[in-house]
């Protein structure tokens, strides 16, 4: 996959421009940087398009514009500032400047990237999977049971954007926290989810017990649950509240 690609995978035009300090409304307006904006009239989401002046494109035209840079450049500041993971091997038209600098990179610690490529991938799966539990089991009348996986979703979901966000935008340290904590649940969990594809789905949304992972709920050392007790359910699953981070 080409830079820009894995650059526009990896950040929306609306993180970037919060990142660099612009203020951007609940439902995706600033002000435009690209023309006298006195009202937000630039909406930005995974790419941005200005009422105002037409202005439009992708992050990478964005942050070119903004910074006045060509695009392979503005890629170049995007991966910099962002702390973006991006492979820039085989791309001959990567500037040798940088492919130089992240080959250094990666020779320095290329399992820790591998590891850290392994556990941000399965977090955004189970992210994924969350997100479409909260919406599929949601309860349908006010006394039903609450489903599960529902409650899972609902517990875990801010805490794993968390960790998410942490992987994406940390400090190494962050990421080596995170990697050294949650190593032995992220295998566990990545078995589950691999199960979830397959189309096990029965089978798993029927271990009521293990439903709410174990894996991930911080120092249960990935117990499975297997006692019915839903463990961690009540305690250090929650963004802030984990002894881990
Ligand atoms: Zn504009």
């Amino acid at each position: 996959m080409g830079i820009y690609s894995q650059i526009k995978e990896q950040v929306s035009t609306r993180e970037v421009a919060e990142h660099y300090g612009y203020k951007v409304s609940r439902n995706g307006m600033m002000r435009c940087p690209f023309h006298d904006d006195r009202n937000p009239s630039m909406k930005v989401d995974k790419n941005f398009i200005c009422f105002g002046c037409q202005e439009k494109g992708d992050v990478i035209r964005f942050a070119s514009k903004l910074f006045g840079l060509p695009a392979y450049e503005a890629a170049g500041k995007l991966i910099e500032d962002m702390g973006l993971l991006v492979d820039l091997e085989n791309r001959p038209d990567a500037k040798p400047g940088i492919r130089q600098k992240a080959k250094r990179k990666r020779q320095d610690d290329v399992g820790f990237q591998q590891t850290l490529d392994r556990v941000y991938n399965v977090y955004c799966d189970y992210f994924h999977l969350l997100n479409e539990w909260a919406d599929v089991y949601a309860p349908r009348a006010p006394n039903e049971d609450l489903h599960p996986l529902f409650v899972e979703a609902m517990h875990q979901r801010d805490y794993v954007e968390y960790l998410l966000d942490l992987l994406l935008f940390g400090s190494k340290e962050d990421k080596a926290q995170v990697i050294i904590e949650k190593g032995k649940g992220v295998i566990e969990l990545e078995k589950r989810i691999r199960e979830f594809k397959s189309g096990d789905r029965e089978r798993t949304s029927r271990n009521d017990g293990s439903a709410l992972p174990a894996e991930v709920g911080g120092g249960s050392e990935g117990a499975s649950g297997s006692d019915g007790k839903r463990t961690g359910q009540e305690h250090g699953i929650k963004r802030g509240n984990d002894p881990v981070l």
